[in-house]
């Protein structure tokens, strides 16, 4: 190939968005005719790079803009510290099975059980399958909607987090919400009601929501929309800060023991 037809194929691989392929052109030519590979092969290695390279940047991003507060996928967590919850099954969610049917995860228990990091650890997977995720919780969610409110760009808001292909909402409960953050909150989920999945997690069983939301008839209409077809994990099992701290200071510690 002569300087100019490099040139000119240089500028293609620029007009295209095809960096990686630019970068890597002369080298896999090198080696297809080096190693007398076919067209095909050659073109295989070609653009094989560019979707890796493409590919991860994207999964970077999508968790880059998820906003997880602790970098924790499933490798960092201990299923024998969770001792009631079933692998297979949380195996068979971080593959997606809940996104495919736009159905809910609430994972409801005490401080310290892990709820946050399996939400993290599901989000992560998430964006690994190219779903757009983001991690937010309750309250920041009901502040930033209260903002968008008053400043009177609240459907923009609520169409970006319906746009979401995974919402995590965590800390649900910690501090209840006034009336109106509690029926922003409500039009969130209502929004995403069976179209797009949602993620919370939350410290109350559902017979104490009404103590987040305040009116009963607001709690009601919303547990029914969040529940409905919900796979619900409750933690149960003892807090793992609690079980690292009693293992480290010797201390005995039981399943059950909190
Ligand atoms: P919660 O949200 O239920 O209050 P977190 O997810 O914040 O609990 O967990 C508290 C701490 O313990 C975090 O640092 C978390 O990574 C860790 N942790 C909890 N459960 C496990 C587990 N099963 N394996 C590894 N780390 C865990
Ligand atoms: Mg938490």
């Amino acid at each position: 190939m002569n300087a100019a037809m490099t040139a000119m194929l240089q500028e293609n691989f620029r007009f295209l968005k095809l960096s990686t392929m630019m970068k890597n052109f002369e080298h896999i030519l090198r080696q297809a005719l080096e190693n007398k590979l076919g067209y095909d092969e050659f073109l295989l290695n070609l653009t094989q790079a560019e979707v890796q390279v493409r590919k991860e940047n994207g999964r970077k991003r999508r968790i880059r803009e998820a906003s997880f507060p602790l970098h924790k996928p499933f490798d960092t967590f201990d299923f024998d510290a969770a001792p009631d919850l079933d692998a297979r099954f949380i195996n068979d969610l971080a593959g997606g099975s809940y996104i495919k049917q736009n159905k809910n995860i609430i994972l409801l228990g005490k401080s310290g059980t892990g709820k946050t990091h399996l939400a993290t650890a599901l989000g992560i997977e998430a964006c690994d399958q190219g779903i757009r995720t983001k991690f937010i919780t309750g309250c920041g969610l009901v502040n930033e909607l209260t903002e968008a409110r008053d400043e009177k760009r609240l459907r923009q808001l609520i169409k970006k987090y319906f746009n979401y292909g995974l919402l995590i909402i965590d800390e649900l409960g910690y501090v209840p919400f006034s009336k109106e953050g509690a029926q922003l909150l409500f039009q969130v989920l209502a929004e995403r009601h069976e179209r797009k999945p949602v993620i919370i997690t939350t410290n109350k069983g559902f017979g104490d929501w009404t103590q987040i939301f305040g009116d009963p008839s607001l709690t009601a209409a919303l547990l029914d929309r969040v529940t409905h077809r919900a796979h619900v994990i409750n933690c149960l099992w003892q807090s793992y800060r609690l079980s690292e701290t009693l293992k480290n200071s010797g201390g005995s510690y039981g399943k059950n023991r909190i």
